[in-house]
C-alpha cells in the first residue's frame, strides 16, 4: 500500500440498501470513511433504509455515494471497483432469504455464490490484492444440520438450503483467494441478527409487525410455519461493528459473531405479544396448533404449512469466543431489548397506517 493510500478510508458496500448495509454505512460514516454503496435498479424506490444518509452530490464533496450495480454483472462490478478503488469492500449483497432460496435456487447461487467470485476476481484483475481488504457476509446457515453445539469456527458445515449451499461457495472462495493470492479476505460467520429495519418476511420482523398490526386492529391473525426452530438472535447494530473489527485485525481470518443464547420461534411469539400485554395460550398440535390471546379468547396465531421448509435448520447457537479474544467484540444489546425495540417501532408504524387509513376513508 502506498503511503498516501494508507490514509484513505474508502469503503465499498454491496447490499447497502439492506438492513446491514444501512447500519454499516452509518457506522463507517461516523468513523470518517467515505462510503460508496451499490444499489440495484428497481422500478420503485428501494433506498428507504439509507435515505437519511444521502446528501445531494451537486453541493460538493459528500461522504456517501450510491451507484447502480448488480452482483450478477461482472463488468459493472469491475468498473465500479476501478473508479472507486476502495480500501475495504463489504460484500453484503445477497438473495438473503432461506425460504425464497428454495423457490429461486439458481438466482440465489448466481448472486450469493458467483457474486462473491466476481468481486474477488475484480480485485485480482485490477491488481488491488494488496490495497483492498474484503469482507464476505457468511452465515450460521452454513452449519445447517447439527454437527456440534454451540457452533464455532471449527464446526463442520452441513448447509440445508440452496441459500446455505450458495453461501458455502462464498465462504470457501474467500478462503481460497486469501490463501492463493495473499488477499486480506475474511469471512464473518454471522448468526441471525435483527432490528426494526429487518426485512418484513424474516420471522422476527414478521412476528413483531404482526403483533403490532393485531394490536392496532389492522389484522386479526399471524400465520407462521415451524414454531420449534431455535435461533441465536442478536441486534444488527452490534454485528456491523463486528464486521468492521474483522477487517481491522492484524491478519485476515474468519470469525463467528453470535450471542451464545438460543430461543425458539414460539418463545419469540410469546415475548412479542407480551410487549403489548397479551399472554398466548397454545391449543392443538402440529399444523392444527393455534395461539389464543388468553384475555380475549381470540385466535391470534395460526400455522400455515406453506411456511415450512423442505429441509430445516433446527437449532443455531454460536460460540463467539474467538471474536471476543482476538477482536474484543461482544454483543451489547440483549434479546429482550431487541424484541422491545422492534415491537415499539412496528407499533408506531401500524398506528400511522391506521390513522392514514382513516384519513383516506
Ligand atoms: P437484506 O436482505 O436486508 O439485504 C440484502 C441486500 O442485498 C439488499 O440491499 C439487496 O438489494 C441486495 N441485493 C440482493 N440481490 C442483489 C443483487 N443481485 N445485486 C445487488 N444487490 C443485491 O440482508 P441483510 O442486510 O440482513 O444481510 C446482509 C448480508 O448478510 C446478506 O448477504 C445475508 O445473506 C448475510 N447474513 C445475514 C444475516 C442476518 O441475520 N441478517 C445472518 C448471516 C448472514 P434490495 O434492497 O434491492 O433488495
Ligand atoms: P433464517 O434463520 O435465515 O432462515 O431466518 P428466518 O427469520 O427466515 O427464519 C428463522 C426460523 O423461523 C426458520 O427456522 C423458519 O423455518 C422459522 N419460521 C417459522 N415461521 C416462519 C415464517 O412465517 N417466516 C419465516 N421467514 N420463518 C419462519
Amino acid at each position: 500500500m502506498q503511503a498516501q493510500d494508507a490514509k484513505r478510508r474508502v469503503a465499498l458496500l454491496t447490499g447497502v440498501t439492506g438492513q446491514d448495509g444501512a447500519y454499516l454505512a452509518e457506522y463507517l460514516l461516523g468513523l470518517g470513511y467515505t462510503v460508496h454503496g451499490i444499489k440495484r435498479r428497481s422500478s420503485s424506490f428501494n433506498t428507504a433504509r439509507v435515505d437519511h444518509l444521502y446528501q445531494d452530490p451537486h453541493v460538493g464533496n459528500v461522504p456517501f455515494l450510491m451507484h447502480y450495480g448488480d452482483m450478477t454483472d461482472s463488468t459493472n462490478l469491475i468498473r465500479l471497483m476501478q473508479q472507486i478503488r476502495p480500501t475495504e469492500i463489504y460484500n453484503l449483497a445477497a438473495q438473503s432469504h432461506v425460504g425464497v432460496s428454495f423457490e429461486s435456487p439458481e438466482y440465489t447461487a448466481n448472486a450469493d455464490a458467483l457474486g462473491v467470485l466476481r468481486l474477488l476476481e475484480a480485485i485480482r484483475i485490477l491488481g488491488m490484492e494488496k490495497e483492498t481488504r474484503f469482507y464476505q457476509a457468511s452465515t450460521s446457515e452454513l452449519y445447517g444440520l447439527v454437527q456440534e453445539i454451540p457452533q464455532k469456527e471449527t464446526t463442520p458445515f452441513y448447509p440445508r438450503s440452496p441459500y446455505g449451499v450458495a453461501k458455502l461457495y462464498g465462504y470457501w472462495i474467500t478462503v481460497n483467494y486469501r490463501e492463493a493470492y495473499g488477499m486480506f479476505a475474511c469471512n464473518g460467520i454471522l448468526f441471525n441478527h435483527e432490528s426494526p429495519i429487518r426485512g418484513e418476511t424474516f420471522v422476527t420482523r414478521k412476528i413483531t409487525r404482526g403483533v403490532a398490526r393485531i394490536e392496532v386492529g389492522l389484522e386479526d391473525t399471524l400465520y407462521l410455519g415451524n414454531l420449534e426452530a431455535k435461533r441465536d438472535w442478536g441486534h444488527a447494530k452490534d454485528y456491523v461493528e463486528g464486521m468492521h473489527a474483522i477487517l481491522q485485525a492484524d491478519t485476515p481470518d474468519d470469525f463467528v459473531l453470535a450471542t451464545g443464547e438460543t430461543r425458539s420461534v414460539r418463545e419469540l411469539v410469546e415475548l412479542a405479544f407480551g410487549e403489548v400485554g397479551r399472554r398466548i395460550e397454545w391449543h392443538g398440535s402440529a399444523v392444527e396448533e393455534i395461539g389464543v390471546d388468553a384475555k380475549s379468547g381470540r385466535t391470534v396465531v395460526r400455522i400455515d404449512p406453506t411456511y415450512f421448509r423442505p429441509t430445516e435448520v433446527d437449532i443455531l447457537i454460536g460460540n463467539a469466543s474467538k471474536a471476543r479474544q482476538k477482536l474484543g467484540w461482544k454483543p451489547k444489546r440483549s434479546f429482550s431489548q431487541l424484541v422491545k425495540e422492534m415491537v415499539a417501532s412496528d407499533l408506531a408504524i401500524a398506528r400511522r397506517e391506521e390513522v392514514d387509513g382513516k384519513d383516506a376513508v
